[in-house]
């Protein structure tokens, strides 16, 4: 017989109370009911250009004025998408708890529900696994620059330049795109975390895309458990390790968290 979402909650609920620290992955499916759309539900084409033209170092290259045009479009459509239910509930559960939160999104919604709160604290701000669409670096020498207000693509000698004088090399979004590894520092931070929870609440994502893939097996591997909020849950395992709750984001999430200390 398979288990009710209630059932599902319940136990969920009860390793989450009994738990020191716990670590929330979220993917594309925690921002869909904000009206942004994930990887798999279509949108992956644009303007008949392929992801692997717009997201890589080498399509960058071939065409910074195209790639920075599909950019400024995608931070136009977030700037005016607002956290939903399930970003606040987060937002106000880590403040509460020994909880931080791993995004694949670059979308800053988990930011913009923290700083919604009131309570800006850097220590335990979202990490942003794969870049944000509003931080920016050289192409050149690496280094982060200013996030421009607005991006005016329409030519090579409009868009965002690096500061540094002897530099002035193009800036690209700080985004890691296809090919490109993620940062040292946070992929040994993950596993970190992974491996310090004592349950990995996962959310919204297929879990195709790897390091973060890899992630809940780390915490099942020292003892932990795993949540996932999930329409199509993809996590597998017994009711001794794994709870699926079937269900969207916007409303399992608050429901989730509700009363945990
Ligand atoms: P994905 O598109 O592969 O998977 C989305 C998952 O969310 C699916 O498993 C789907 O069943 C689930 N889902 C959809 N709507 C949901 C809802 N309302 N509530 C709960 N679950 C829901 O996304 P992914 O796993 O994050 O991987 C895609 C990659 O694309 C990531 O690397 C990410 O950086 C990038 N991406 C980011 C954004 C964003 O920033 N918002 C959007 C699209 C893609
Ligand atoms: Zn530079």
């Amino acid at each position: 017989m398979t288990e009710t979402l209630i059932e599902a909650l319940e136990r969920a609920r009860g390793w989450l109370k009994a738990a020191g620290r716990v670590l929330v992955i979220t993917g594309a499916g925690v921002s869909a009911e904000s009206g942004i759309p994930t990887f798999r539900g279509g949108g992956a084409y644009w303007s008949g250009f392929s992801p692997n033209e717009l997201s890589s170092v080498r399509g960058f290259d071939a065409n910074p004025c195209l790639v920075w045009s599909w950019y400024e479009e995608r931070r136009a459509r977030v700037r005016s998408a607002e956290p939903n239910a399930a970003h606040r509930a987060l937002a106000a559960y880590t403040t509460r708890a020994d909880a931080r939160i791993l995004t694949q999104n670059v979308d800053g919604l988990h930011l913009r529900a923290a700083r919604g709160l009131g309570t800006p604290s850097a220590a335990n701000d979202p990490i942003e696994f794969h870049g944000s669409l509003f931080k920016v670096r050289c192409r050149r020498c690496h280094r982060p620059g200013p996030n421009p207000e607005t991006i005016d693509a329409s030519s090579r000698d409009t868009l965002p330049r690096c500061l540094r004088p002897h530099c002035r090399g193009l800036m690209r979004p700080d985004i890691v795109w296809f090919g490109e590894a993620i940062p040292e520092e946070n992929r040994l931070l993950s596993i970190k975390l992974a491996r310090e929870a004592d349950v990995c609440l996962v959310i919204g994502t297929s879990l195709e895309v790897y390091p973060v893939a890899d992630l809940p097996d780390q915490t099942r591997d020292t003892d932990g458990k795993v949540v996932e909020v999930n329409v199509f849950p993809v996590v597998r395992g017994t009711t001794n390790t794994a709870a699926n709750l079937v269900g969207k984001a916007g409303d399992v999430v608050p429901e989730l968290l509700a009363g945990l200390p």
